[in-house]
């Protein structure tokens, strides 16, 4: 896993120095001398992650991360403050202005690829998530990244693992003051109450009393329900080494004690806010799939999902012997609701149609807008006989209750004709099965409308 890294410093020493470390560890390094340079190869999305000198004329680097952490085109990129400065007053101005983390001049070989690599995995998932959500932004979805950069990180769900009361109060109270928070004392359960919790983020102590935390954040990290939830480790100054490893099996950031307070506020705030962003990324990426298979109309399936699903279907019914049904349904003189009533009291005519399927068909049963106003359902486990008795339902289910139109000022009658039939045992293909459906259809068109005909294969 290889990433990019933009190293910005003024004094060209400094950069060759950062740059001939990462580069011995196979990172792709690149250069800028000042901020204005920073912020442009940054909008190009040239680089995965930023280490930016604090110190530098004109632009310092606090003013740089906080331009790229308010641009929708740049928050996501993790910045490192690279800073001969360490006072937590220094530090709480770095995390104000939005950075991910901290390198202090002198800068450790060991800490730096391991900040680094963590923070390649962490971009590496959020780009995954933006290049599959940017199909749903062409579908007209919201884009996540406006509420992102505006998102204060506050008012998150914090789920606090430390065996020490001393310090689970404090830290408790300190994070109160802009989260919920829950406390688990007992870090045999903490992995049981973290999946059950719909945390935003798990604070981990791992200077536990016979137990060994970051166990608990890899199992944290395996459990499909805690898999996107963030960790901050916290530790003793003696167990920073054990941080590094916390760090390669995907602890997301961490604290020595003793714990600065604004320090733990801001840390926790970062979290939460990249964990609502990617969450959002994952809703869009859920609603663009769920999109592209569903008629936007009706909420029923659309065509072509069904028909990628009804072959897997037909196969099935075939390999264990069961029947199955399938039916077209076709609204009568359609044309005639839209020529009378408006295109619009069409679409309603559709909608309600579609409730009226729901409520008359079983979970396991496929409905779908096959065109138009024509509707194919398909009955797994169904006979000829059964399948019959559900069209009549459905028939009647329509025929029998006036549909409103114009937000209910006006009701009008509906009918439906159907036709059924079963797919042959011996391998027959879907497409002889629809047709002959669609052959039942035009006879009870034909006959009079408003009824269903059956067709056995
Ligand atoms: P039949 O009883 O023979 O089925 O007659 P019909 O009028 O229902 O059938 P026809 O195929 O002649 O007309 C179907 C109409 O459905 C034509 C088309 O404009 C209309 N239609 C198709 N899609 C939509 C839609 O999404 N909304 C609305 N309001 N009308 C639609
Ligand atoms: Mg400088
Ligand atoms: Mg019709």
């Amino acid at each position: 896993m290889s990433a990019r890294i933009l190293v910005v410093d003024d004094v060209p020493a400094n950069v060759k120095l950062l740059e001939a470390r990462l580069s011995a560890e196979y990172f792709d390094v690149m250069t800028a001398s000042n901020g204005t340079e920073a912020l442009a190869i940054s909008r190009r999305a040239e680089c995965d992650i930023i280490l930016l000198d604090v110190m530098m004329p004109d632009m310092d680097g606090f003013e740089v991360c906080r331009r790229l952490k308010t641009d929708p085109a740049t928050h996501h990129i993790p910045v490192v403050m690279v800073t001969a400065l360490d006072s937590p007053a220094d530090r709480n101005r770095g995390l104000e202005a939005g950075a991910d983390d901290f390198l202090t001049k002198p800068v450790s070989d060991v800490v730096l690829i391991a900040r680094v690599r963590s923070l390649t995995r962490l971009k590496m998932m959020t780009d995954e998530l933006r290049m599959r959500a940017i199909t749903s932004l062409e579908i007209g979805m919201q884009a996540p990244e406006r509420s992102a950069v505006a998102d204060t990180g506050k008012g998150g769900r914090i789920l606090l693992v430390d065996d020490r009361e001393s310090s689970y109060e404090r830290l408790a109270t300190i994070l109160a003051a802009e989260h919920t928070v829950d406390v688990e004392p007992n870090p045999t359960e903490a992995l049981f109450h973290a999946a059950e919790g719909n945390y935003d983020l798990l604070i981990v102590s791992l200077d536990l009393n016979n137990f060994d935390g970051l166990r608990l954040c890899s199992q944290a990290r395996s459990l499909e329900r805690t898999r996107h939830v963030p960790i901050l480790a916290i530790a003793d100054p003696e167990n920073s080494t054990r941080l590094l490893r916390g760090l390669e099996i995907g602890v997301n950031d961490y604290l020595l004690r003793p714990i600065d307070k604004t320090e733990l506020l801001a840390r926790a705030r970062t979290q939460i806010r990249r964990r609502r962003y990617t969450d959002h990324l994952r809703d869009n990426v859920q609603n663009s799939i769920e999109m592209a298979i569903t008629d936007a109309l009706t909420g029923l399936h659309n065509r072509r999902y069904m028909e990628s699903h009804l072959a897997t279907l037909a196969e099935q019914a075939a390999t264990r012997g069961k029947p199955l049904a399938l039916m077209i349904l076709d609204i009568d003189y359609f044309k005639s609701i839209n020529d009378n009533y408006g295109h619009d009291a069409g679409d309603d005519v559709l909608r309600e149609f579609a409730v009226r399927v729901r409520k008359s068909i079983r979970g396991i049963d496929l409905a779908c807008r096959y065109g138009g106003e024509e509707f194919v359902i398909v009955m797994p486990e169904t006979d000829l006989h059964v399948a019959g008795m559900v069209a009549e339902r459905l028939r009647r289910s329509i025929a029998g209750e006036p549909f409103a139109i114009h937000k209910g000022a006006k009701r009008i009658e509906v009918t439906i004709s159907i036709g059924l039939t079963t797919l042959e045992q011996k391998g027959e293909s879907v497409a002889d099965v629809l047709k002959r459906a669609d052959t039942a259809l035009y006879r009870a068109k034909h006959d009079g409308r408003n009824r269903v005909v059956s067709q056995a294969a």
